[in-house]
């Protein structure tokens, strides 16, 4: 359709296209390929968890909630990260609730910044981040990770601090590399802070998604890091319904008051049932303590079906994404950067992957890929015998 000739249209983001994750679950869907791209789970949640939220429609909880969330939810978020990292935030005025972990960034990024500051991203990182940065009209100051290990490099993220530095986003569990911080790290991370004016934006969505015995270290169990940081996490990942887009952050209280400035204005809140029903289900921890053991199982199969095929198994660590490497000369008919070879394996051989580039702003030469193994057993399987099948033959 025309618009009218006196528009001069202007975009906010012009480099952007559609996401990633659409594309690759587009074409998965396109070419009946096993979609071990986007990250979502192919199987149901919990039934009590859609029962509780039923019941809170029928029981008549279906007009606006408090602009910062059912208080019994914020209280149930409270008392659940009190009990893993042993800090009591204040539901009255250090949690919200969001429409997911999405949302809560940009609102945070919109509320902690002014326009031409800078805001350190390290990369790879979720494709939100840098539009986000964008949207508040900052400039994104983009430090990659170790490129073979993908862990944090704290000489560069010193280097890189400017004047202007105001936000720094992190992400553990990591998406899409699969590695956790360590408590070493988060200690390097407050060194390097210290005496500054920076503030942390800690994006912890796979926070019940980490594997080995190893802990996830939250930047709550850190009182330095703490006092300055909002952290991010979405009931999303941990309940096994993505589609819901229901989230919360956690903060200090000067730091959350902005954020609820900018958060009544974004969504003003997040719908009534959904947070009763999430506050109801909150009440027993088994669920989310009970994740780490339910993924592992999913990511050792996974795993164990990939050691039979010519890919470098990278660390995973945690979150539910596995990434492999693989080598030209090992898979001869397939094009050599990871874009074109997640597209051709969709096409191909009948398996949607995400190439690792997708996570950087500027092209990289990358033979990187990421499978999501949020699967139903028999998933992992049909994709895992389709490039068994493919291997065999080439
Ligand atoms: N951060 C990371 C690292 C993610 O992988 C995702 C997954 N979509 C999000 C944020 C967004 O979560 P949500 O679906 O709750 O918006
Ligand atoms: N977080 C999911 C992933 O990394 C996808 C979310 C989305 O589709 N925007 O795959």
């Amino acid at each position: 359709m025309h618009i009218a000739s006196t528009i001069q249209l202007q975009s906010r983001l012009p480099e952007v296209g559609t996401t990633i994750f659409t594309v690759m679950s587009a074409l998965a869907n396109e070419h009946h390929a096993v979609n071990l791209g986007q990250g979502f789970p192919d199987f149901a949640g919990d039934p009590l968890l859609p029962e509780a939220v039923h019941q809170a429609m029928v029981h008549g909880h279906n007009q606006y909630p408090p602009m910062a969330g059912v208080l019994k939810l914020r209280e149930a978020i409270a008392s659940k990260t009190q009990q893993l990292y042993g800090h009591a935030y204040d539901p009255g005025n250090e949690v919200t609730v969001t429409a997911g972990a999405t949302q809560a960034l940009l609102t945070a990024v919109l509320a902690l910044t002014q326009a031409g500051d800078d805001v350190m991203l390290l990369e790879p990182c979720y494709d939100s981040y840098l539009p986000s940065v964008q949207m508040a009209g900052c400039q994104a100051v983009r430090v990659p990770l170790n490129p073979l290990t993908f862990r944090p490099d704290f000489d560069l993220i010193k280097a890189s601090i400017t004047p202007r530095t105001r936000l720094l986003i992190i992400n553990t569990p990591h998406n899409p590399s699969g590695i956790c911080w360590t408590a070493e790290e988060m200690n390097e991370l407050a060194a390097i802070l210290r005496n500054t004016g920076i503030v942390l934006l800690s994006d912890e969505v796979y926070e019940h998604m980490v594997y080995d015995g190893q802990v996830h270290q939250s930047v709550v169990r850190h009182p330095e890091l703490r006092e300055r940081s909002l952290v991010v996490s979405s009931f999303g990942k941990t309940f096994h319904v993505t589609g819901w887009k229901v989230g919360y952050v956690l903060g200090p209280s000067a730091l959350m008051g902005e954020f609820r400035k900018v958060h009544q204005f974004n969504v003003f809140t997040v719908n009534t049932p959904m947070q009763m029903g999430l506050s109801q289900y909150l009440q027993d921890p088994t669920p989310y303590l009970q994740l780490p053991d339910f993924y592992a199982q999913k990511r050792d199969h996974f795993r164990e079906g990939l050691r039979a095929l010519p890919f470098e198994l990278l660390p995973c660590e945690g979150t539910y994404f596995q990434c492999v490497r693989y080598k030209s000369l090992e898979w001869p008919n397939a094009p050599r950067h990871d874009a074109e070879f997640c597209t051709w394996l969709t096409r191909e051989v009948g398996v949607a992957a995400i190439p690792m580039s997708a996570f950087y702003a500027q092209p990289i030469e990358s033979q990187v890929i990421r499978f999501c193994f949020a699967k139903k057993q028999e998933t992992m399987n049909d994709a895992l015998v389709r490039l068994q099948r493919y291997s065999a033959q080439m």
